[in-house]
């Protein structure tokens, strides 16, 4: 089988960043949906990543860490996975606790401006949702307007409060594209853009972030996500090849109850791509 048809999963959450599944679970549930190579990518931190290699390879599955570092770029904010890093490199893990740092206080600011909207207590009901208490990010909020009723699911609370212009968001400064993408090839791994077409960018600006990307040295570009519809699948196919980039795969799997994409469930990647796990198999642990 040539290697762009490979059933590999590199992005997903577990309950030490949104997600609702622990590392242990999303593993089990990788390996009988046929998954064939995976990732753990929980946003700004690497606590789960002993546990989803452990699970991983005790299941026969082959691994890479990761993880999705969140960047401000030209006022947007902006994923940049890493795949195949040390999980114990001292620079990543300090330049991730930094950009977890501000979440509390953001997830504070976050509960008063609900509060001037008429939804009291957000940050404490919030809170009940969350796994690792330095993580509190906007899809616990969601959560919680979700089971208190006021929206009917996580999409209504995202377009009704959570996104730029909407009582409930509260602009957030996140590391810099240029120090995300040198702890990740620090430590060894690659950088990847995660789900390009998520970003409201002008042409310049998608321009300025594949260009800044690359000449800091990132190499990879999500592709095939659950995040991208078939016009993205080819946009982006296009910019990996117009960069010269990897392109990855992966569903953003979240929650059996939220995420419209299963861990493993998307189509596989275009023959013309040359997939980041070509690189990065000296990287990959096998059972
Ligand atoms: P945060 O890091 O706290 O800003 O939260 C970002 C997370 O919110 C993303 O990783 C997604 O899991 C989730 N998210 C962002 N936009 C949406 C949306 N429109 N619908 C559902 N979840 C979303
Ligand atoms: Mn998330
Ligand atoms: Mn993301
Ligand atoms: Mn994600």
């Amino acid at each position: 089988m040539s290697s762009h048809r490979l059933n590999a999963d590199l992005h997903c959450h577990s309950a030490v960043s949104d997600g609702t599944l622990q590392p242990e679970a999303l593993a089990a549930r990788a390996k009988s949906n046929g998954v064939e190579l995976w990732a753990l990518t929980d946003h700004d931190e690497v606590g789960g990543q002993q546990r989803a290699m452990d699970a991983a390879l005790a299941l026969g599955l082959p691994y890479l860490t990761g993880t999705e570092i969140s960047v401000t770029f030209a006022g947007t904010t902006v994923h940049i996975v890493g795949l195949g890093f040390d999980i114990h490199d001292a620079a990543l893990q300090a330049g991730l606790a930094a950009t977890r740092g501000g979440r509390r206080a953001r997830a504070l600011a976050m509960s008063d401006a609900l509060a001037q909207a008429g939804i009291a207590n957000a940050y404490e009901g919030a809170l009940r949702y969350v796994g690792n208490p330095d993580l509190i990010s906007r899809t616990h909020f969601a959560r919680h307007l979700v089971d208190s009723g006021v929206c009917a699911d996580t999409q209504e609370v995202f377009r009704r409060f959570l996104v730029s212009g909407k009582p409930g968001y509260v602009p957030h400064r996140w590391a810099s594209l240029r120090d995300a993408v040198h702890w990740i090839c620090d430590a060894g791994g690659m950088a990847v853009i995660a789900h390009p077409g998520r970003y409201k960018f002008t042409a310049n600006e998608e321009f300025a972030l594949f260009s800044e990307f690359k000449a800091h040295g990132g190499r990879g570009v999500e592709v095939i996500t659950g995040s991208h519809g078939l016009a993205d699948f080819e946009k982006y196919a296009d910019t990996a090849l117009e960069f010269g980039l990897f392109a990855s795969r992966g569903a953003d799997f979240h929650s059996p109850e939220e995420s419209r994409t299963d861990l493993g469930a998307l189509p596989t990647l275009p023959a013309v791509l040359t997939p980041v796990w070509e690189p990065l198999d000296e990287r990959v642990m096998r059972p």
